[in-house]
């Protein structure tokens, strides 16, 4: 438990309405439209026209370091108000500044500051949202010393930027993140981490009105996939043919719906939400950024996801950036799908799938076991099977398998194979136990448990995997030494 970070709660649905809200003002051309595509752009999951105004606000989901936020760009309202220029931009800012958890406050650093820029920071003074200066088109050398004049607003110390040519970004991220509310705790988790802190150390823990058996868990609400894969191997294809329709958008810049973010399907009765980073399948306008994008949107795909469907391209086989994009499924500690596209353009089936699978099993013993589905997204053949096949593996990702089970099982595997001798002495490993699901995660104790050798570790998790039917999901097991 200590090195991994916690994996981030997906936030449900998408787009939450309780998400902070970050708003871009500033008076008219100091690049807020260009700030908020960087801080969206490329990466962008949402974004949604507000209707009943004359020019639609700009509305995204941005990604932060790891926390969503909706960024909003005023910029283009300063027509709905047929006023001054400052009664415009104030009219156009407002609802956005009032809603706020924060505001981005952008001046132009090459043009200075203008009366304009100083009569809008004192309105936005006085609403009393926390505030962040951004000193903006301060690329190159003399950048941060134009910065500097902006000091004089009041807003505190300006942060210098430039949004075209991508500076000064990770700094403001950090900043961002530093002035968001505190994250809601994520209670399942919470709740998790203290029934383990209440367990002692001994047989008496396992408690005997539980079930024998894994009993299903029930969704409670969509089910969450995340579809990832190298570029053109056909999940955009995918995505139409699961649709059934040409619904997919694929707009150069913003103006997508809301659809675009996570697209909602019923299958048996069952309801799955696709969480699109419409990165995954924009085109990079630039070739060269295109693999490192994939991978990248992959990440933030997954980290909403509970279910990733991996594409692969089946006539291709496997490469290295399929693996790549698989580790990090493992990584993020989410249930995983095989799906073969192109299966039609396949010519000998069976080994193909050989082949394909040998080489994942041999490169991530995760993917041992995985659910495969093939399919042909373009014909549209065999797709019906997909999101059976995610009902299933989200059930083997939720499942917890009871203690009393567990341990007869812990029991037998080491009168199988008795741990093996650390320096001279046999570990005593005396008890395990599911701490949580969503990856399965087990906790073994024991006297020097911590020591337990990595292919003695291997042989329980892929003990584990097999007894209690956990295919196609990464299981977790934690060492506690006890005296
Ligand atoms: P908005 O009206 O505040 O949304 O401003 P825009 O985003 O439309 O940008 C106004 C102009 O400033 C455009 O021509 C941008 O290309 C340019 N611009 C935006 N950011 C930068 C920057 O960091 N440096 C420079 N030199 N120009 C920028
Ligand atoms: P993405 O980059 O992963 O979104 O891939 P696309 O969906 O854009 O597909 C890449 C190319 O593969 C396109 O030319 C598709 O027509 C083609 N393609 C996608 N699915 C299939 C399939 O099942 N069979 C065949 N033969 N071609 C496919």
């Amino acid at each position: 438990m200590a090195e991994r970070r916690k994996p981030m709660r997906p936030v449900a649905p998408l787009p939450s309405a309780d998400l902070p809200v970050v708003a871009i003002v500033g008076r008219p051309n100091v690049g807020k439209s260009t700030l908020f595509n960087r801080l969206v752009g490329r990466r962008q999951a949402l974004v949604a026209d507000t209707p009943g105004v004359t020019r639609d606000r700009k509305e995204g989901l941005a990604l932060i370091r790891g926390r969503y936020v909706r960024l909003i760009d005023t910029a283009g309202l300063e027509e709905a108000a047929p006023d001054t220029l400052f009664g415009r931009m104030r009219a156009s800012s407002e609802g956005a500044v009032q809603n706020a958890a924060l505001v981005l406050f952008c001046v132009d650093a090459r043009a200075g500051i203008t009366p304009s820029d100083e009569h809008f920071a004192q309105w936005v003074r006085r609403q009393n949202r926390p505030v962040l200066l951004l000193a903006n088109k301060a690329e190159g050398r003399s950048g941060a010393s134009s910065a500097l004049e902006a000091y004089a607003l009041g807003l505190g110390e300006p942060i210098a930027v430039s949004a075209e040519h991508g500076e000064g970004l990770a700094d403001l991220m950090a900043e961002i993140v530093d002035h968001l509310p505190p994250e809601p705790e994520p209670v399942e988790e919470e709740e998790e981490e203290d029934d383990f802190a209440e367990l002692a150390f001994d047989e008496e823990v396992i408690d005997a009105d539980e079930p024998e058996v894994i009993e299903p868990v029930r969704p409670k609400g969509p089910m969450r996939i995340a579809i990832v894969g190298r570029p053109n191997a056909g999940k955009s294809t995918l995505m139409n043919a699961l649709l059934g329709e040409d619904r997919m958008i694929t707009g150069p810049e913003p103006g997508l719906t809301r659809d675009s973010i996570a697209v909602t399907l019923y299958d048996d009765g069952d309801e799955f939400e696709i969480v699109d980073t419409a990165g995954l399948r924009r085109k990079a306008r630039i070739d060269e950024a295109l693999e490192k994008m994939s991978v990248s949107a992959s990440i933030e795909a997954l980290k909403m996801a509970e279910v990733a469907v991996l594409v692969l391209d089946a006539t291709l086989g496997v490469h290295e950036q399929d693996l790549q994009i698989a580790r990090l499924i493992e990584r993020e500690g989410r249930a995983c799908v095989l799906a073969l596209n192109k299966w039609d353009a396949v010519e000998d089936r069976i080994a193909t799938r050989k082949a394909i699978l040998d080489r994942l099993s041999i490169s991530l013993a995760q993917m041992r076991g995985v659910p495969v589905v093939t399919f042909s997204a373009l014909t549209g053949a065999s797709v019906h099977r997909l999101l059976p096949a995610v009902r299933d593996a989200w059930t083997v990702w939720n499942a917890r398998v009871p203690t009393g089970a567990l341990n007869r099982w812990f029991e037998m595997m080491l009168e199988r194979h008795a741990p093996p001798l650390v320096d001279g002495r046999r570990l005593k490993l005396r008890y395990m136990t599911q701490v949580k699901s969503r990856p399965p995660t087990f906790v073994l104790f024991g006297t020097r448990a911590e020591l337990l050798p990595d292919d003695y570790k291997r042989y329980l998790v892929n003990g584990l995997r097999e007894t209690f039917d956990l295919p196609g999901v990464p299981i977790r097991l934690q060492l506690r030494g006890t005296k």
